[in-house]
């Protein structure tokens, strides 16, 4: 099957999985995740699958990228900070749908790699950023949603710092196996949080690796 009729087939499996907003599913629609995978594994790009890419991480499943998105109610003039760039797909669906992306990964190579998307598909309104996201971005602070791709045992307070009021945060959060996908507003009496779905999401890693990557 081509990429395209693979494609439509995965947004209206999407659509029966309850995504309902037309702006995610176009975003998606409009992202070549063939490019975001390991080239052997291209075929099963449009499998409703996650995959794995280098590093031991992986690129999540599709209605997994699809939901959190919807989740973070993210809008044009929004600027949004991702903690996991990985191989930068989550990221380049964003970038269809707000001002600016400001994305953190740990790993020198997956940056490079997911940076080098960027420009081959043009999303000039990402910002990158090598480092440990679980400090957040201060310089860019506040941010009006912020979405973690990785799982930490609790939620980092410093996130919750950074995020706008008003603002918008998903993320997964518990131990190695089965997480917690929450949504965390911030209001102007505190924090309000909301358990969504389980999910299976690689590690929240503090610190960069250590020796090259
Ligand atoms: N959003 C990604 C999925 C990435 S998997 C995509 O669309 O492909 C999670 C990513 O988070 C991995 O690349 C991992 O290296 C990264 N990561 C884990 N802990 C991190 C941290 N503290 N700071 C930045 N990135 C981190």
């Amino acid at each position: 099957m081509s990429y395209e009729a693979s494609k439509i087939r995965l947004v209206m499996e999407l659509r029966r999985q309850g995504i309902t907003d037309q702006r995610v599913l176009g975003a998606l629609e409009r992202v070549p995740r063939e490019l975001f995978v390991p080239e052997a594994l291209r075929s099963e790009a449009y499998d409703n699958i996650p995959l794995p890419i280098s590093q031991g991480q992986t690129i999540s499943q599709p209605f997994i990228v699809a939901y959190m998105t919807q989740e973070l109610q993210v809008g044009e003039r929004s600027r949004v900070l991702e903690v996991g760039t990985g191989s930068g797909y989550q990221a380049a669906v964003l970038a269809r749908l707000c001002r600016r992306v400001c994305t953190i990964e740990r790993y020198r190579s997956l940056l490079a790699e997911a940076e080098a998307r960027f420009r081959e598909l043009n999303l000039h309104n990402i910002t990158t950023r090598l480092g440990d996201g679980g400090k957040g971005w201060p310089e860019l602070a506040p941010f009006e949603r912020i979405m973690v791709t990785a799982a930490a045992e609790e939620v980092p307070l410093t996130l919750v710092e950074q995020l706008a009021e008003g603002g918008v945060m998903v993320l997964p959060i518990g131990g190695p196996g089965v997480q917690t996908l929450y949504r965390i507003t911030r209001g102007p009496d505190g924090v309000a949080q909301e358990a969504l779905l389980d999910v299976r999401f690689v590690p929240l890693v503090d610190g960069l690796p250590r020796g090259r990557d």
